[in-house]
């Protein structure tokens, strides 16, 4: 009689346990960690996105500011967290190609230590002056730095960022020289310069844009596949011939190795939802940038090939931290 009655005790309570453990993820919010400044590109794509994603993805994503070090304080941050899928960060060019190419002493390999999960956008470049700058094209621009040489320094997001790899290659093939003046990310990097402190900025161009358009920065030379219809005016580093430099910026998500396929698979499924919705996919365009919304093994590949990129440039160049 006993055992009819403890039975079903037993029994419900090995029933309810499982069932707390398999709740399908994600049952709480998510941070992503954004390895640079407020107000920077990366800073940028993360929050159109969060700011829509918890309808497809069912819960929040919560933005965290992890910035210093060009990107890699926040990039060790995520290859360090457990891979539950609760702890994602901003991948960029600069994390996952640029940085890692020059810096022996990165703490992650760019390419063992992430899943890859979705490239959100691919975002054009630009150099822009101060407005005070004494030129306003390519070639009083050139003409002004070959003149004056030492004379103006430029702002990047960061050490070993894609702002500094990409003007070293520029200041290398033009045959100029300015000095670097690396910031916490391009937030920081933008005040100062549109305060006239630092003269010129490399910048990706969501975050550059709304100074362009304001006139309190003047647009030199981009980096995109062909003239910004935004910024029409402007050349490409193609069209000034200098190609190598021509290179896009990328904003996608990862997480520590390991993540499982059930993560990975539900972020890239609410992630494509979210730029899908027209007003995320405006906010992204009208930046003059491109939603790509690839597979992980597409952007996986991609991270590898431009860490190739960035490591042949590094070398050709003979960049250093210095
Ligand atoms: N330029 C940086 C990158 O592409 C991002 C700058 C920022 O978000 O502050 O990695």
């Amino acid at each position: 009689m006993k055992m009819k009655i403890l039975l079903p005790l037993v029994s419900a309570t090995l029933l309810a346990a499982p069932l707390v453990h398999a709740q399908p993820y994600p049952n709480k919010p998510v941070r992503l960690v954004v390895p640079f400044a407020p107000g920077g590109t990366t800073d940028i794509v993360a929050r159109v996105v969060a700011e829509k994603i918890g309808g497809p993805f069912g819960q929040q994503m919560i933005i965290e500011n992890k910035a210093g070090g060009g990107g890699s304080v926040g990039a060790t941050e995520t290859a360090k967290a457990a891979p539950d899928g609760y702890s994602l960060g901003m991948a960029t060019v600069s994390t996952t190609a640029a940085n890692p190419a020059i810096n022996p002493k990165i703490a992650y390999n760019p390419l063992t230590d992430f899943t890859p999960i979705i490239n959100i956008a691919a975002t054009p470049n630009v150099i822009a002056v101060h407005p005070s700058f004494p030129a306003r094209d390519y070639k009083g621009f050139i003409a002004e730095l070959k003149k004056n040489p030492g004379k103006y320094s430029y702002a990047s997001s960061g050490t070993g960022g894609i702002g500094h790899l990409q003007t070293e290659l520029f200041k290398n093939l033009a045959g100029v020289f300015m000095t670097h003046i690396p910031y916490r990310g391009a937030g920081p990097a933008l005040n100062d310069t549109v305060a006239g402190q630092v003269q010129v900025i490399f910048d990706n161009m969501p975050s550059a844009l709304p100074f362009i358009r304001d006139g309190r920065l003047i647009p030199i030379v981009v980096a995109a596949p062909q003239r910004l219809s935004q910024l029409p005016n402007v050349p490409t580093f193609k069209d000034v011939g200098l190609e190598p430099v021509n290179r896009m910026a990328y904003y996608g998500i990862y997480g520590p190795k390991g993540l499982s396929k059930e993560v990975v698979d539900k972020v890239s499924a609410a992630v494509k939802a979210t730029v899908a919705m027209p007003d995320v996919k405006k906010r992204i365009e009208d930046t003059g940038s491109l939603i790509v919304a690839n597979s992980p093994d597409e952007f996986a590949a991609q991270i590898r090939a431009e860490f190739d990129v960035y490591k042949k440039v590094v070398a050709q160049q003979k960049l250093t931290l210095d």
